[in-house]
């Protein structure tokens, strides 16, 4: 299992590290937030712990980033600041765990266990909705056996859709995963979106798997 820690406070960088690589896992460190945002968004790991504030870019905006980059590798965040705020933004943006420092490595090890686990069931690389499958390394979506060309938005739209299958999402939801910090959540750019995606993935099937929740969004799933 390999984890990023990006922490800036170099001595407890290298505490985390040393105690991880103990505990037998590979460890990289970013020690500010461009080395962060650079290895998160370009490296392959099972797992982030991600300090919140960092010189340069923080760790809500790497976050952000990986999440929009369409990855979903589990993120813990450590924060000195106990702040509601902080804490919401992060898990609306996609964090799986907080740890509030000053924190026992104990306590960290145990929140690192617990995300690995739940993240190995989380990184299914084929997503399936009826018979509707999106795969997520070669970016490849079909419906039964006809293949289905999507742009690259579609593709992060459907996605986050599919990971989500079963539940409703909002439109801020979607534009928080699916389009960057400057997007405008009062524009219908979701609406079009998702039109343009049910033209391609419901139009001349006899099932639809795409359904609109009135006044509240959308949601993916076979309905009988
Ligand atoms: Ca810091």
């Amino acid at each position: 299992m390999r984890i990023l820690v990006v922490e800036d406070e170099e001595k407890l960088a290298r505490y985390l590290k040393k105690g991880l690589e103990e505990s037998s896992y590979v460890v990289d460190l970013a020690l500010n937030g461009t080395d962060g945002l650079h290895q998160a968004t370009h490296e392959s790991y099972d797992l982030i712990i991600l300090d919140i504030m960092l010189p340069e870019y923080d760790g809500l905006s790497i976050l952000k980033a990986a999440r929009i980059a369409g990855i979903n590798t589990p993120v813990i965040f450590l924060t000195a600041k106990d702040s509601t705020k902080d804490k919401v933004e992060g898990l609306n943006i996609g964090a799986d765990d907080y740890i509030v420092k000053p924190f026992s490595f104990h306590e960290l090890l145990a929140r690192v266990r617990v995300c690995l686990r739940r993240g190995s069931h989380k990184v299914a690389l084929e997503l399936k909705v009826a018979d509707l499958t999106l795969d997520s390394l070669t970016r490849k979506v079909f419906r039964g056996k006809k293949k289905i060309e999507v742009s690259p938005t579609e593709f992060s739209l459907l996605e986050y859709l599919m990971n989500h299958a079963g539940q409703v999402v909002t439109r801020t939801m979607i534009s928080e995963h699916v389009w960057d910090s400057n997007f405008e959540s009062f524009s219908n750019v979701v609406d079009v979106h998702i039109a343009k995606l049910r033209n391609k993935i419901d139009k001349g099937f006899n099932i639809k798997l795409i359904h609109t929740k009135r006044g509240a969004g959308y949601v993916i799933e076979e309905q009988d």
